[in-house]
């Protein structure tokens, strides 16, 4: 996937979550919308009712204080009522009452007129009631005022508690459906405002939320195209700074492991170089010496020799220089496993101090042992601890002065330790990390001959036995080389 594959618009997660929470968010306020209308609707219509309720019994009461007192007056008093509400308001004489109300308290129709005319019908069941002494209240669609109307009736009473008339309100509830669609113009208003808060406030949240994983898919394509130094540069404590937290490591290690790759093709490179300029110094010596002999320049016979036999010096330290490397080849090879076989160390020292004694003792170097035991046994392939033990030894020689001594240490505790320490020339502190290195040599007088494979053959030669390898060393004072083994436990 390369970086300019773009993600579609509607595919992009922004898109969606912003497209989720916007629904979410309309969903929501139309819900709330329509809940608060029911309320609000059937709130209005409760409070009306009892108005018109309360309403109707006062004016039941009232009628009757006008009935008892014989005054006059009342329909002033309702025509007053009537225009402050905008309701219709009748008061019906009991034509079934012993003394039926007054006419002059009547509104304008009779009981008869209720019964009789069409309009009037709908009326009687509420009238017929209040005559029975009770309210009564019903809602209904009417077709004289063509909406919905509100019906109170309450009875009216005369001396004795007779019922002997009815009160009947009305009232038109469309004026009431249109303060309600009114106000459902705010509440849309209030609304649409809210959403428009809402969505700025989701586009906030939806770009909190996809940035960081676009970042990270920036980061990705950018570490697949080889830039293993991008980073999210994320930081968050929730799962998405975990994930690019993830992303970061992942960054690092592929950082760590190109770097790891490139020092090995290095390393590769400088073995190559250093192979080469190992073996050109020999082949050019004996090329050079051959097109003497084969040109017939050289007629002394002892000259003859002295380049014939520096031609095979230089063959043998080639070939030392091939063995090394097939060795050093064959010991880096993880399949490649020693024999083992019950090694006595003390046995291999006795037969490597009677080979370096030769070369020690031309130059006066006393070699000195101590053994803590008289056997020490590992398990291991003899003649390369032999090899490994050899290097050592004669590094520490081949770096000492005349008539100084090498020590030697074989000691047990949990495990073996075998100390070899000279006082020769001792290592620079810079050099002593690179010391177990391929071809890795000082440019001290000493080293002419060296070809740097020995302490990187012998160190694999200790790792092979599962043993480890270290260094002390002062520099003009000498060098100590510690190796440490698993004892074998069925020697004693
Ligand atoms: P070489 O085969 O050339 O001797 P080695 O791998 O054995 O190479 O040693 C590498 C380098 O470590 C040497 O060139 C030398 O600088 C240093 N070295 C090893 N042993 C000693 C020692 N006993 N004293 C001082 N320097 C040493």
């Amino acid at each position: 996937m390369s970086k300019d594959n773009k993600v579609h618009i509607y595919n992009r997660l922004f898109f969606k979550l912003y497209l989720n929470y916007s629904v979410m968010l309309l969903v929501t306020a139309l819900l709330i919308c329509l809940i608060f209308m029911k309320l609000y609707g059937d709130m209005t219509m409760k409070n009306i009712k009892t108005q018109m309720e309360d309403r109707a019994n006062r004016l039941s009461t009232r009628a009757s204080e006008y009935i008892i007192s014989g005054k006059e007056g009342f329909l002033d008093e309702l025509s007053l009522i009537r225009e402050v509400n905008q309701w219709d308001i009748w008061t019906i004489s009991n034509p079934y009452a012993l003394n039926p109300m007054r006419v002059s308290m009547e509104t304008g129709d009779t009981y008869e007129n209720f019964t009789t005319q069409e309009e009037y019908k709908p009326y009687v069941e509420s009238i017929n009631k209040a005559f029975q002494g009770e309210n009564d209240q019903q809602e209904r669609d009417d077709k004289v005022y063509e909406q919905t109307i509100i019906t109170v009736s309450s009875p009216i009473r005369g001396v004795d508690g007779e019922v002997v008339g009815a009160i009947l309100i009305v009232s038109k509830v469309g004026d009431q459906n249109e303060l309600i669609k009114s106000s459902l113009y705010y509440i849309v208003l209030s609304s649409v405002v809210a959403l428009g808060i809402a969505f700025i406030i989701v586009i906030i949240f939806a770009t909190e939320l996809s940035l960081p994983i676009s970042r990270m898919r920036t980061t990705a394509l950018e570490l697949a195209s080889g830039n293993y130094k991008a980073k999210t540069g994320i930081k968050r404590d929730d799962e998405l700074g975990d994930l690019a937290k993830t992303v970061d490591i992942l960054s690092e290690k592929l950082l760590e492991n190109d770097i790891e790759r490139k020092k090995l093709d290095q390393m590769r490179l400088d073995f190559f170089a250093n192979v080469s300029h190992e073996l050109r110094t020999p082949i050019t010596v004996i090329r050079a010496y051959t097109e003497t002999l084969s040109d017939g320049v050289v007629q002394e016979e002892e000259k003859k020799q002295q380049y014939y036999s520096r031609m095979l010096s230089e063959c043998k330290s080639m070939e030392r220089l091939v063995g090394d490397l097939l060795l050093l080849s064959k010991m880096q090879n993880p399949d490649f496993a020693i024999e083992r076989e019950p090694v006595n160390l003390n046995q291999v020292f006795d037969d490597i101090i009677r080979g370096a004694s030769t070369i020690a003792d031309k130059k006066n170097i006393k070699i000195e042992v101590v053994k803590d035991s008289p056997v020490n046994m590992i398990l291991g392939d003899y003649d390369r601890l032999r090899q490994m033990f050899m290097v050592i030894m004669d590094n520490a020689i081949k770096f000492s002065e005349e008539n100084k001594s090498v020590h030697i240490k074989i000691e047990k505790t949990d495990k073996i330790i075998v100390s070899i320490k000279d006082e020769g020339a001792g290592i620079d502190p810079s050099d002593i990390n690179n010391i177990f290195e391929k071809f890795y040599k000082s440019n001290l007088r000493q080293n002419a001959s060296g070809t740097g494979l020995g302490l990187a053959i012998a160190k694999q030669i200790a790792l092979k036995h599962e043993g480890t390898i270290e260094v002390k060393s002062t520099l003009g004072e000498g060098s100590e080389f510690i190796f440490s083994f698993l004892p074998l436990e069925e020697d004693v």
